[in-house]
């Protein structure tokens, strides 16, 4: 595995082996949590993986039922616990889907609060380095395009999404704070929208609905004009940014995503292409606060983690087309 004397992990925790680094992920049974517990695992690493299921799969985990190490504990990280000695904190748990934070609102704020600092806590005790996974969605509906860090965002703090927004936004402050305040060796990843296998099928986001909408002949749903634009990342790509920004030595927040920007009737376009459906569009009024534009600027990822995503959007649904296909 990639690791040596500059990871931090190794560096922190001097007396463990790198090659049995004892990992905590929260939010293991969810979309991105469970394909970073793959890599992590891949890597040769011990991971124990916790969820609540309130919008995690088991099906994600299926797979690693057999694995000897990987432990799942069905639990909530708003309850504090002590996972034992762990020397790195991947908190992947939230709701992350419009319908699904709007669905579960107290508790996505409670997540990114109470969680957060939950986990915070634990990475502090063990000397952990601790990652949190953040969300364009600061930047709200951003008026500097692309994104770049340094944009403080346009964030309506009252509207319906304020839910998932002001809480991965207070999350920031406090994985800071405990930086700052604590010492603790922190990294904050702003994710963009990304997709791939084990996107929930029903969870209600653009590509899940489109890619099952083409599969079942049905219209595609589009909302507003369509003229709305997204920068989707396919998730091995984003895993890869979030392992490498975990091992830096970068505590303040990183754009991983890609930057090639879609209007959603381009999105749904290139749905139509690649499963060879001949579905309708079907308009349908625009949520509120829905953002008009979103890309990122990936300069800064660019630079100190050597990252950038190689799998364009056609590609990454072809790789995706199994998954959705079993999933009608
Ligand atoms: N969207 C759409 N049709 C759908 C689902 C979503 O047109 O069936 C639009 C949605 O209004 C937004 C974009 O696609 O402009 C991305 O939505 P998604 O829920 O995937 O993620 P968001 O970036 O809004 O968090």
């Amino acid at each position: 595995m990639s690791c040596g004397n500059a990871d931090p992990f190794l560096t922190k925790n001097p007396e463990r082996n790198c090659l049995t680094m004892r990992v905590l992920v929260t939010g293991a049974a969810g979309f991105l949590g469970s394909h970073l517990t793959d890599r992590l695992l891949g890597e040769g690493h011990t991971v124990l993986g916790v969820d609540n299921l309130s919008t995690g799969d088991l099906s994600n985990i299926a797979h690693l039922k057999s694995e000897s190490r990987f432990v799942f504990e069905q639990r909530d990280i708003c309850q504090p616990f002590d996972p034992g000695p762990v020397d790195a904190v991947y908190n992947m748990a939230s709701p992350a889907s419009p319908p699904e934070y709007l669905r579960l609102a107290i508790e996505t704020l409670r997540v990114g609060s109470v969680g957060t600092e939950n986990a915070l806590e634990i990475a502090q005790k063990y000397n952990a380095a601790f990652l949190h996974a953040s969300t364009s969605e600061c930047y709200g509906d951003p008026l500097e395009h692309p994104q770049t860090e340094s944009y403080w965002g346009n964030v309506n703090p009252v509207g319906p999404r304020s839910v998932y927004d002001e809480a991965k936004r207070y999350a920031e402050a406090l994985t800071m704070a405990y930086h700052r305040s604590r010492g603790v060796n922190t990294h904050l990843v702003r994710i963009f929208n990304t997709y791939g296998p084990r996107l929930h099928p029903s969870d209600g986001r653009v590509i899940s609905n489109f890619m099952m909408q083409a599969l079942r002949d049905e219209p595609l749903t589009v909302y507003g004009d369509g003229q709305q634009t997204r920068s989707f990342c396919y998730v091995a790509d984003l895993i890869e940014g979030i392992l490498r920004l975990s091992r830096s030595g970068e505590h303040l927040p990183v754009n991983i995503g890609n930057p090639v920007e879609f209007t959603i009737l381009e999105c749904a376009e290139a749905v139509l292409e690649v499963t060879g459906a001949k579905s309708e569009l079907r308009f349908e009024p625009l949520p509120q606060d829905d953002p008009t534009r979103r890309r990122p600027d990936i300069s800064k990822a660019k630079a100190i983690l050597d990252w950038e995503p190689k799998i364009d959007l056609r590609e990454g649904l072809r790789l995706s087309l199994d998954f959705f296909k079993s999933k009608v």
